[in-house]
């Protein structure tokens, strides 16, 4: 969406008009430091709403200051000295008739010294603790003050801000633009009213100068009226950009894959199991979206075992029946080698002839593969990132499909989507999305307003569900031995070296040292080795050695995190599990528990725990349903993990809180559609105003 462009006349060129900063008056240094908060344009200024509120209006007498309160004070100086113990620090004592007050700062100037001189009135605000000798505040803001001088008359908005920005400069620059911006209401006034929302003006002014008797709490808690229209207005610019990213795509033209049935109704019939209810609804709307003229933007989410696999090779098999091709993506080699046979297995053997590329394939191979998939006689294709290569040209591509999504970035489905649309002479292909990071509702409605979302909500029958425990790593031994009896009653079982994110070589040595350890700790017992840094040739050899059952014991890297798929494997160790995120433990624990046998999963862990990883373990250990997990994961840790690579594109939310906030993103997703369906001019407007020329973001 464009930036508003009301006068083209003023600006002929669009492109310099939104890139160069807008900040009238402001020079360099103050730019740059508002540039990183995200202000932009003067506007940016307005939006930039308080973080909290000092409640400056009343003044404490010192001998009722509680420890534990955010006070106003005053009182004369009675003392002020530099002290060297236990480190230089400057230590004022205040008086008034009720009582004392120590201020203590531990940085300080030597003007300060000065100002704070013994006899002086001044007037402190700051929280309150108790100190050694009795009430004190660290690092008050204070100022020096007759005892009469007034008190404020409304609470002081304290803005976010960066190093060398002060309050009140800030406070400055954001009263110019509050006089010099208009802030006319955007929205109708039926739609506001239907919310009890305020105009956007007194909204905006009531949050930056709140009048002396607005209700502190509902002003810090962000439930005032105000502040529910600034959240509605910002979830509602978010749908708006979304909802617009997603009609646009929606015109252009694709390929018309109906249903016809025929090999799709084959693959049912041949596979050794029945589709779940879940899996039926999803494929029914898979299929009645490939048979538009338009291209289908679908994500289709599932836990971890929910079967989407299945659902992706009857959709590929309704774009061959159309004579297009299919192209299937995933993240990891492993994962893709396993699509790969997958699809060969159940495709082959109607006719429909697969190929694989893969980065580690001899060129020989790859020669003879590219040729197949540029000559047509190859139907569905394969691979890794390796598909999106330049050499890569297909004959007629109808459908791609990307698993595990959120580990592709924009760039890499859009390369995948324009090769489809130079195969077909200006269609898109139909584009199907996959993942097992469940997220939770709000979250997908909130960042995947521009895709429609297909739920695959139960698992297959018959499972049988994975134990978890949570086992300190002083007790290894225990473990080792557990693993032992294991694989010698005929089980195998995932070991899983820990992340060490801040090497890639350190967390390669380490699964090296591991498998040398354990195979000398077993030597009746093969153990391989699957990393990141292997050949594919070799990986595919050592998972298939396992999947044979020739290797009782895999240690590896969280590469096998994705669609590894081996039923006897029943036991599963991850050393270090307080250093993972919750859905990739999710993701690892969803490896075992694919058989019949019951199967265990260890997490191992390092006490002692930080609060956050102890909570976090918790949520792992009671929960298997990955939503749920998600959910938690989400209010313990916010949004920006769940959404991994994608998240880069879409703005966050500064105002809205997902958690709380779920009827004003109703709201704001219901507005979004009747807004763009009956006043498009309101909706570019309020686009303009909230996310000005940085509504770029979301192409694919
Ligand atoms: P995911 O959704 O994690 O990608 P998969 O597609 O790999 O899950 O499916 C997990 C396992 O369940 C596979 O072995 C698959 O063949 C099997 N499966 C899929 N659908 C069903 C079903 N309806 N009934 C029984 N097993 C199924
Ligand atoms: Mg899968």
């Amino acid at each position: 969406m464009a930036a508003e462009r009301r006068k083209p006349a003023a600006r002929p060129r669009r492109a310099a008009a939104t890139a160069k900063p807008e900040l009238p008056g402001i020079g360099g240094a103050a730019a740059d430091r508002l540039a990183k908060l995200g202000i932009r344009r003067r506007f940016d200024l307005v939006l930039h709403l308080p973080l909290r509120y000092d409640d400056e209006t009343r003044l404490c007498p010192l001998g009722e200051a509680q420890p534990g309160a955010e006070l106003l004070v005053q009182g004369e100086v009675i003392e002020c000295d530099i002290r060297y113990r236990p480190k230089r620090q400057l230590v004022c004592r205040i008086r008034d008739g009720s009582g004392e007050l120590t201020l203590r700062f531990l940085n300080f100037y030597g003007s300060q010294v000065k100002t704070l001189a013994v006899g002086n009135p001044v007037r402190v605000y700051g929280a309150v603790r108790l100190g050694h000798f009795g009430p004190e505040m660290v690092h008050p803001r204070y100022r020096v003050l007759d005892a009469d001088a007034p008190v404020a008359e409304a609470l002081t908005p304290v803005y976010p801000t960066t190093a060398g920005l002060g309050q009140d400069s800030l406070r400055r620059m954001i009263a110019r633009a509050l006089a010099g911006e208009s802030l006319a209401e955007t929205l109708p006034r039926p739609l506001l009213d239907a919310l009890g929302l305020p105009d956007f003006e007194a909204a905006v002014r009531l949050l930056h100068n709140p009048p002396p008797d607005v209700a502190r709490a509902t002003l810090q808690g962000r439930t005032h009226p105000a502040w529910r229209r600034m959240k509605f207005d910002e979830l509602l610019a978010q749908q708006l950009s979304m909802r617009v990213h997603y009609r646009r795509r929606r015109a252009a033209g694709a390929p018309v894959l109906a249903a016809r049935g025929q090999l799709v109704d084959a693959l049912l019939k041949r596979l050794p199991f029945r589709l779940t209810r879940a899996q039926n609804a999803v494929l029914a709307q898979i299929r009645a979206d490939l048979g538009e003229a338009h291209p289908m933007q679908r994500l289709l989410q599932g836990d971890v075992g929910s079967g989407k696999t299945v659902v992706a090779a009857l959709a590929a098999v309704q774009c061959v029946e159309n004579g297009y091709q299919a192209a299937v993506m995933a993240p990891t080699e492993i994962l893709a080698e396993q699509h790969y046979r997958k699809f060969a297995d159940w495709l082959g053997p109607l006719g429909i002839p697969v190929a694989w590329l893969s980065g580690g394939l001899k060129s020989s191979v790859k020669k003879q593969e590219l040729a197949h998939v540029s000559g047509g006689e190859a139907r569905v294709v394969v691979g890794t990132h390796a598909l999106f290569e330049e050499a890569v040209v297909f004959s007629r591509l109808g459908l791609a499909i990307i698993d595990e999504q959120h580990r592709f970035g924009v760039h890499q489905r859009l390369a995948l989507r324009q090769k489809g649309t130079q195969s077909t002479r200006g269609l898109q292909p139909h584009q199907l999305m996959m993942s097992a990071t469940p997220i939770p509702r709000t979250l997908a409605m909130s960042y995947y307003a521009d895709l429609d979302v297909s739920v695959i909500d139960e698992l297959p029958p018959g499972r049988t569900p994975v134990a978890t425990r949570l086992v300190s790593e002083e007790r290894r031994d225990e473990v080792i031995q557990r693993v032992r009896d294991a694989c010698i009653a005929g089980r195998q079982a995932y070991w899983v070296c820990p992340l060490i994110e801040e090497s890639e070589k350190l967390q390669l040595q380490t699964a090296l040292d591991t498998h040398a350890h354990l195979q000398q700790t077993f030597p009746e017992l093969r153990v391989g080795l699957v990393h990141g840094r292997m050949k594919s040739a070799e990986k595919q050899a050592v998972m298939a050695a396992f999947k044979a059952g020739e290797v009782q014991l895999l240690v590896a890297t969280t590469v096998i995190e994705v669609g590894v798929d081996v039923p006897n494997a029943s036991l599963m160790v991850i050393e270090h599990a307080e250093r993972m995120g919750l859905s990739q433990l999710h993701q690892l624990r969803g490896r075992v528990g694919r058989g019949a046998a019951e199967s265990t999963c260890v997490l191992l862990y390092q006490a002692p725990l930080s609060a956050l990883a102890k909570e976090r373990l918790k949520v792992i250990y009671e929960q298997t349903d990955g939503f749920e997990i998600a959910r938690q994961d989400l209010n313990l840790r916010g949004p920006g993990e769940l959404l991994g690579a994608r998240q880069s594109g879409v703005p966050m939310l500064r105002f809205a809180d997902l958690a709380v906030d779920l009827d004003l993103l109703d709201a704001a997703r219901d507005a979004a559609e009747q807004l763009l369906r009956e006043q498009p001019e309101a909706a570019k407007a309020h686009l303009a105003r909230w996310l000005g020329g940085r509504n770029e973001y979301l192409k694919v």
